[in-house]
């Protein structure tokens, strides 16, 4: 039976819908709208429109959107100073250092200088060891997404056998804590791993985070595996096109597997509405105010 197909796109539709309601509310509340800073060094295009698209969807959820575009010589002092002035800014709950960074500038030496409290890309080390030791976090975008994913598809995931491949600090170590938390057996698989498709053959979930086009073939996964696909590949489709695909190959996949995520239109649409998501769910923890149900 083929796969049912995780329509990452609806379901981040639904979840910016609930971040609008949230938002709202907010305001009611406190007489202001969240405030999503993002910051974007150099002119870098890719980089360029993600930070287009997160502001376009901070204004279409009701949040403030404050975009600081600096320029490709920015030093890292410089650009420290901002992070601070943001961190200082009553108005600003969430702060995002659109990455890479230029090689003048050290991405961890910025990212420790964000206050962990409006930290909603979740990659600051306070944030990283709360969710390490289970404690209330702001958590990375993506991964989170792939956890509201499976959730909504599978419902209860504890005792689940699930394997992560891709260990970055990014996706797949925030991904393994997370399906930890909901009481998985978890396995990292990683470049150096030893006969991966027997380690994948295991999983009842497989997460897919590595960035090879069309890796993870059908006889890696297990039938009636639930199979999320990070990956988002750019390959040549012949007369001079190109075309997306994830770390899976979806077709086959999909004749194996109990549920996909298709490449696009699965983890990719996500990543942007958890954004909103964390920068309410910062905006009000910040204030003490309690946390919102549905986010
Ligand atoms: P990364 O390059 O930082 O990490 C890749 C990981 O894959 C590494 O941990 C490495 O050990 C592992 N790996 C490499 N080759 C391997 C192999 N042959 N076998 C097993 N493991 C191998 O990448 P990342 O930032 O974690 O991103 C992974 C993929 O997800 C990329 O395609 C990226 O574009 C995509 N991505 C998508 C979104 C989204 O919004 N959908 C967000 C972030 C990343």
């Amino acid at each position: 039976m083929a796969a049912a197909v995780i329509d990452g796109k609806a379901f981040a539709q639904g979840l910016r819908g609930r971040v609008a309601d949230a938002a709202a509310r907010f305001q009611a509340e406190t007489g202001r709208a969240p405030g999503l800073a993002v910051v974007l060094v150099g002119e870098d295009p890719a980089s360029s429109v993600y930070v287009r698209s997160k502001g376009k969807a901070c204004q279409e959820a009701g949040m403030t959107s404050i975009e600081h575009r600096l320029a490709e010589t920015t030093t890292q002092a410089e650009l420290i100073a901002l992070v601070e002035a943001l961190n200082a800014d009553p108005n600003v709950d969430g702060i995002l250092v659109q990455l890479p960074l230029p090689k003048q500038i050290d991405d961890k030496a910025v990212i420790a200088a964000i206050d962990p409290a409006k930290d909603v890309d979740g990659f600051h080390v306070v944030n990283a060891g709360r969710l390490a030791v289970g404690e209330d976090a702001l958590v990375p975008c993506t991964p989170l997404g792939c956890l509201m994913l499976l959730k909504d598809q599978m419902g209860d995931l504890s005792g689940k056998d699930a394997v992560v491949i891709g260990r970055s600090n990014i996706v797949g170590k925030p991904m393994a804590q997370l399906l930890l938390g909901e009481s998985c057996t978890v396995t990292i698989a990683h470049s150096r791993t030893k006969d991966l498709p027997a380690v994948v053959r295991r999983a009842d979930i497989v997460v897919a985070a590595v960035g090879r086009p069309e890796m993870v073939k059908a006889d890696w996964i297990k039938p009636g595996a639930v199979v999320i696909d990070v990956g988002i590949n750019r390959i040549e489709a012949g007369e001079s096109k190109t075309r997306l695909v994830g770390d899976v190959a979806y077709d086959e996949a999909a004749a194996i597997a109990s549920a996909i995520t298709p490449v696009p239109g699965g983890v990719g649409p996500m990543t942007i509405a958890v954004l909103l998501r964390n920068t309410v769910v910062a905006a009000r923890a910040r204030l003490g105010l309690g946390a919102e149900a549905g986010l």
